[in-house]
């Protein structure tokens, strides 16, 4: 998602920054080249219009032409441009009213609603929030059932299903059983059609009227590119949106329809949908979202990352071996899971010679998961015993190391070389007062 975007933007303010002043012909220049790369990324072409303008007049408008570097002033400009037209930062659902609180989800068939219902219902769980969720799709066949079957796997309960009841009978019982049995939230997932259409609007106003949701949330698949404006257009026409969830986020689509959505609907975008499981949703930052397109790094979003990746525990056992000045290849191997999962490294391997490097390369997808997951190969094919003592590792054991994960004796010890640096560095923080020391380094 955005890449091909991210990369012609990049190619723009290469350009610009590459010059020592700026006139106002360079700007508008690099503007129509923007604007070309934002309807090649499929952004609505009123939407990429109104961008352009109001960063042409911004960037000419300033005391960029005259700052020493103008390149990134136009940079900011853009980002925030982009930040803006995105919508505000992270939108929660509101469900802070007497409980049930409603969330109802529309939209057309096979745009992901069934599915981000159960993902939403997880997350609320997850919150501590009792939630339940009723599927009122009585034209796709076994489209309840499907959402009885989330249910189970994300143990939050459906509503019981009655053959032949339609859609605003069943939200009418959705809302009693809700009200009944003390829930905190009530999911509905309303039927999609094909084509937006006169009937689906009726029976969404209908439901909408005797449900009174708190949240009306379109769901729009991202790799639908402009249609997925229109369909958000007529939506927004018919029915008091509160909120856009865009799935398929983890497809090629151009985002074009991610950076339409906001101007378009007036509504910001709350979530987005990254993958076919039940966990694959993140909350929606424009911010973040902004940087990435820009190529500025997404550090915030790996802080967050981060922070869930490195579980408690995990945090502990290091900080006493770290007091100790301890580091073996569990602890290595540890490290290296959690770059994988956060797509950096973990505080303690940002500041080991060479892993900054690496780190920089992975962010820029320079170096792929493959290399990690050969070093947690190499580590795999080793005893628990060399593990705990890699100085044990002769030429015999490094080439059974290097067959057993299909990597060489070269590979072996290179990681072995990473080890001891890491070690190295680990006794020097020891003698530097431990963690205490670590915390001072890592400022
Ligand atoms: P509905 O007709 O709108 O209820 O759509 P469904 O929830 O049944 O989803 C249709 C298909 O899209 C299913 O196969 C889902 O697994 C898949 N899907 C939904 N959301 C996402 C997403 O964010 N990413 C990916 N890759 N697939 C998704």
């Amino acid at each position: 998602m955005f890449d091909s975007l991210s990369e012609r933007l990049g190619g723009v303010f290469d350009r610009l920054r590459s010059r020592g002043a700026l006139t106002e012909a360079d700007v508008r220049t690099a503007m129509r080249e923007v604007r070309v790369a934002l309807l090649e990324a499929d952004v609505a072409l009123p939407v990429a219009r109104k961008f352009v303008d109001q960063v042409t007049e911004a960037a000419i408008g300033q005391n960029v032409l005259r700052s020493v570097t103008p390149g990134q002033q136009v940079v900011k400009i853009v980002h925030d441009a982009l930040v803006e037209m995105l919508g505000p930062d992270t939108a929660e659902l509101e469900i802070d009213v007497t409980p049930p609180a409603v969330v109802m989800l529309v939209g057309l068939q096979g745009s992901g609603k069934t599915t981000t219902t159960a993902k939403l219902a997880k997350l609320l769980k997850k919150q501590g929030k009792k939630a339940m969720m009723a599927s009122l799709d009585v034209n796709r066949p076994a489209a309840q059932e499907q959402l009885e079957v989330l249910g189970t796997q994300t143990e939050v309960n459906t509503l019981p299903i009655v053959k032949g009841q339609q859609p605003v009978e069943i939200a009418k019982r959705a809302l009693q059983s809700a009200k009944l049995q003390g829930y905190d939230v009530l999911m509905l997932d309303t039927a999609g059609r094909l084509h937006v259409d006169q009937a689906l609007m009726d029976e969404m106003k209908a439901v909408a009227d005797i449900s009174k949701p708190q949240e009306i949330l379109l769901v729009v698949d991202s790799l639908t590119g402009q249609d997925a404006v229109n369909v958000a257009q007529s939506f927004s026409e018919q029915v008091p949106l509160t909120g856009v969830i865009l799935t398929r986020m983890d497809g090629d689509a151009r985002g074009g329809a991610a950076l339409s959505m906001r101007s378009v609907t007036g509504k910001p975008i709350k979530f987005a949908g990254v993958g076919e499981k039940l966990d694959a949703i993140e909350p929606f930052h424009p911010k973040r979202v902004a940087g990435r397109i820009l190529g500025m790094g997404d550090v915030v979003s790996l802080v967050e990352k981060a922070a869930q990746s490195i579980e408690q525990e995990d945090a502990e056992r290091m900080a006493q071996r770290l007091a100790k000045g301890k580091f073996d290849m569990n602890d290595l191997r540890s490290q290296l899971a959690q770059m994988r999962n956060m797509g950096g490294l973990g505080a303690l391997a940002g500041m080991m010679p060479g892993m900054k490097k690496a780190q920089q390369a992975m962010a820029n997808g320079a170096v792929d998961e493959r290399v990690l997951l050969r070093m947690d190969a190499m580590i795999t094919s080793m005893t628990p015993k060399e593990r705990a003592k890699p100085e044990l590792l002769n030429a015999k054991r490094k080439i059974r190391i290097a067959k057993g994960s299909g990597t060489t004796v070269q590979d072996v010890n290179k990681l072995l070389k990473m080890h001891q640096e890491m070690q190295t560095a680990m006794k020097k923080l020891k003698k530097m007062g431990g963690i205490k020391g670590l915390m001072a380094m890592l400022g």
